[in-house]
């Protein structure tokens, strides 16, 4: 007999552990199977993640109040209601994801199961409980194709409908759903056609998922073929991407889990690069994976890869339906898909046997999960390689300063340099406006006269223009347009954060409070302004100033991407084509436009307001603007046209703006990473933040600080170690969203420490509160 392990598919904010249920001998439960199982008098589904031989022991699992149970008294598994999702290795990656990130085990596990494909347990009005079949399931299509009488068959001189599905038939199989919407009902034709035998109709599954935003590819049949049909030949590399390749071809062959950091420019060749790896890898019998920001996840980066493997590309993201998902997680499984192209989601699909982990863009927020469990995609990848002794290859024109750092440091680290664009264009000069200035000599446009002049001349020239908003969250900080003075915390040298109640000034870092000041703390100035202006102001101000343009008036289209317009599924993809297809146009947005961008006539790049990033209250501010203007910048030019960058500030002193302007980085890192280790900053330091929420304000406030006495005595007593400190409760930069109350709390230790492991024990042994929430956020991202 067998003991299983079953975590409980429950949602919970809790730590959680499985459970131990014996397996019925005549059950085929494995690993990776979700079962129906009881629990303190409720039914529930849960995944197996441990399977172990039964032996006649006592202490073969515990019951609900830690007594041991013999093999003989545990419960039962009541049925098997899937085949494995997972095996052991990816159950260990749950539990090493649980462990790392302080997150629920069953948060992690359900990364590894497709969404909606497993049934659920519901009570009934009754009492009882039941088991509700899955939405989600597989989709068969009726298809037509040649019978063996198919070329014998001749239908009569009036029996147009048949002639007509004959033939669609000649040119190849065709679905009756198709050929129902050309020549209305055909059931009576296909009828008569199957009965002479001249066609065959059968039903064939639907793969979706490769549909939808990706090219249409015909269905594997019977998945299975794991062949490799390139439809695009690989160009020959340059001197730099063949460095790089060999790179990567060292750490596969050290078979460790070693990294290679790409450090190329925008249009250097990166990609070229981990396509002809991952060719290597293929020929070597091991698959891989690719990770691209899920903005950059187009038609055209899957096309890239289904160019070079074909067929054998499965794609795998979050805003896919489950119903694609579903579809794409057997297409793997089924073995027929070598590549997984996705977002951080596909590391967690059956592709076996992975030898490479490719994460472009790695430098991208979006590698780290927002919600429980707060995994960083990096991390977890490298973990894997490790395991399985793959290599993880990261891209960016723009790492991250723990790649980078890390990459200095760690001896399994490799840093290659692609530094020239593929094509030979140089990158665009950058300009920065000071626009301290501009408003000392009494212009009060948000576009300095610069920025106005050089939109008029190339608009007028039909050339493009991207002008970036910098915005993110609702964080507003004070900024004398005198100066260019924004007041910092004296502790953390972060921006402080206006509170328009009570007009404050906050550090979401120690909690240090201020009033705010009526006038500029630096010269005197009465000008402080409230930051944080709207896109749609900002387009409506563009607006006026075009439409004065001579040459350019109305007619020229602003195409504005922000949160609002690009909600709904694919409206980030129709606005890039519509700034593509237009002749002279401006594309107006935040962030997002700074990635994926690929036009060859923007001749332009305006970072209208370079002030917002770096004024975050977050120590990757400067990091992260800098990180922006290199990026944007990297769209102007691309072509024959060349390009040109402006970048608006009110403190064009700012080490970040000024290095990033001559795109220099080391000049960068030399007035970033000291700072950082002085006052105890990542990479210098771990960090954890502890994360408290609900609907009362002053009973999140309370208990955000029982858990800071909590985790100060954790630090204390049970740590010991007087490099770890805890930081004062205070609320979130977004202290308030959608009427929930959000505090946190900053722990830091040694870069070396293990921060997770005494935070978990602090998070087992912390009593559920119904009311407020808390979790931790491990190596947080955002503050
Ligand atoms: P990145 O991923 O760094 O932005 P890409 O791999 O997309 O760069 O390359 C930029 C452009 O240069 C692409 O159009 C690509 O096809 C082309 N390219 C890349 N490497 C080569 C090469 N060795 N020879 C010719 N063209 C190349
Ligand atoms: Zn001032
Ligand atoms: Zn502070």
């Amino acid at each position: 007999m067998y003991i299983a392990s079953v975590i409980l598919d429950i949602p919970t904010q809790a730590l959680d552990t499985p459970y131990s249920y014996a397996v019925p001998d005549d059950m085929a439960a494995e690993v990776g199977c979700a079962v129906l199982v009881t629990l303190g008098g409720r039914k529930a589904v849960g995944y197996i993640v441990d399977m172990e031989e039964a032996t006649p022991s006592p202490d073969e699992g515990t019951d609900l109040w830690g007594n041991p149970l013999t093999a003989a008294e545990l419960r039962q598994v009541e049925a098997v209601l899937s085949a494995s999702f997972f095996d052991e290795e990816g159950a260990a990656c749950a539990q090493y994801i649980a462990d790392r990130y302080v997150a629920p085990l069953a948060s992690c596990v359900r990364l590894f199961t497709p969404p909606g494909a497993v049934p659920r347990v519901v009570r009934g009005r009754d009492g009882r409980w039941r088991l509700e079949e899955p939405k989600i399931g597989q989709v068969d299509d009726r298809w037509v194709t040649r019978g063996p009488a198919f070329d014998a068959f001749v239908p009569r001189k009036n029996a147009v409908k048949q002639q007509q599905v004959l033939e669609a038939v000649a040119v190849g199989d065709v679905r009756v759903a198709e050929l129902a919407a050309e020549f209305g009902a055909v059931g009576g034709t296909l009828k008569a056609l199957a009965a002479k035998d001249a066609v065959v109709v059968e039903r064939r599954r639907r793969l979706r998922g490769m549909g939808g935003p990706l090219p249409a590819s015909p269905a594997p049949e019977g998945a299975g073929s794991a062949s490799v049909v390139a439809t695009a030949p690989a160009p020959r590399l340059t001197a730099g991407q063949e460095a790089a390749l060999a790179a990567i071809e060292a750490a596969r062959a050290a078979a460790c889990g070693r990294v290679v950091l790409v450090d190329g420019v925008t249009g250097s060749g990166k990609t070229e690069v981990y396509l002809q790896a991952i060719a290597r890898t293929l020929a070597e019998g091991r698959n891989a994976v690719v990770l691209v920001p899920e903005i950059s996840l187009t038609p055209q980066t899957v096309a890239r890869f289904r160019g070079r493997f074909g067929d054998a590309v499965a794609v795998m993201h979050s805003r896919m339906s489950a119903g694609e998902r579903y579809d794409q997680w057997d297409f793997i499984g089924s073995g027929a898909a070598r590549v997984v192209v996705g977002a951080r989601s596909a590391l967690f699909t059956p592709l076996a046997n992975v030898g490479l982990i490719v994460i472009d863009e790695e430098h991208e927020g979006s590698y780290k999960q927002d919600s429980a469990p707060r995994y960083q995609a990096r991390d977890v990848a490298r973990w894997m390689m490790e395991r399985t002794g793959g290599a993880v290859v990261l891209g960016s024109a723009t790492p991250s300063i723990e790649a980078l750092y890390a990459a200095a440091k760690d001896p399994l680290w490799t840093q290659v340099a692609l530094p020239e664009r593929a094509n030979g264009r140089p990158r665009p000069p950058v300009e920065v406006v000071n626009m301290a200035a501009e408003f000392a000599s009494g212009a009060r446009s948000m576009f300095s006269g610069k920025l106005t002049r050089a939109l008029a001349a190339e608009l007028s020239a039909g050339h493009k223009a991207v002008l970036l908003l910098n915005q993110r969250g609702f964080a507003k900080f004070l900024l004398c347009r005198d100066c260019g003075f924004v007041p910092e915390c004296p502790h953390c040298a972060t921006s402080l954060t206006y509170h328009e109640q009570g007009a404050k000034l906050v550090c979401h870092h120690c909690g240090h409070t201020v009033p705010a000041p009526p006038t500029c703390p630096e010269c005197g100035s009465p000008y402080l302004k409230k930051f944080g202006a709207g896109t749609q102001r900002v387009e409506a101000d563009l607006r006026a100033l075009m439409n004065t343009m001579p040459g350019v008036g109305s007619r020229v289209p602003i195409i504005r991407m922000d949160a609002d317009t690009t909600k709904a599924k694919g409206a980030h993809q129709a606005l890039l084509e519509q700034f593509g297809a237009a002749d002279a146009a401006v594309l107006l947005g935040t962030q997002m436009i700074a990635k994926g961008l690929d036009f060859d006539d923007v001749t332009l790049v305006g970072v209208i307001n370079a002030d917002t990033q770096l004024h975050l209250p977050d120590y990757r501010a400067g990091e992260r603007t800098f990180q922006l203007i290199e990026q944007v910048a990297g769209r102007a030019g691309r072509a024959s046209l060349p390009g040109r960058v402006m970048v608006q500030t009110y403190e064009a002193d700012s080490p970040a703006i000024r290095a990033a302007a001559s795109y220099d980085r080391a000049a960068f890192l030399r007035t970033e990473l000291p700072k950082r280790q002085m006052l105890g900053f990542p990479p210098y330091v771990r960090m954890a933040n502890v994360l408290v929420w609900g609907s009362d304000e002053h009973e999140v406030a309370t208990e955000a600080e029982l858990l800071h006495a909590q985790l100060t005595e954790l630090v204390r007593n049970e740590v010991g170690d007087a490099r770890w400190t805890v930081l004062p409760a205070v609320p979130c930069v977004l202290g308030k969203l959608r009427n929930t109350y959000r505090y946190h709390i900053v722990v830091k230790a040694p870069a070396d420490a293990d921060i997770s492991a005494p935070l978990t024990r602090l998070f087992r042994a912390r009593k559920a509160n119904g009311r407020v929430s808390a979790a931790v956020d491990v190596d947080p991202m955002d503050l």
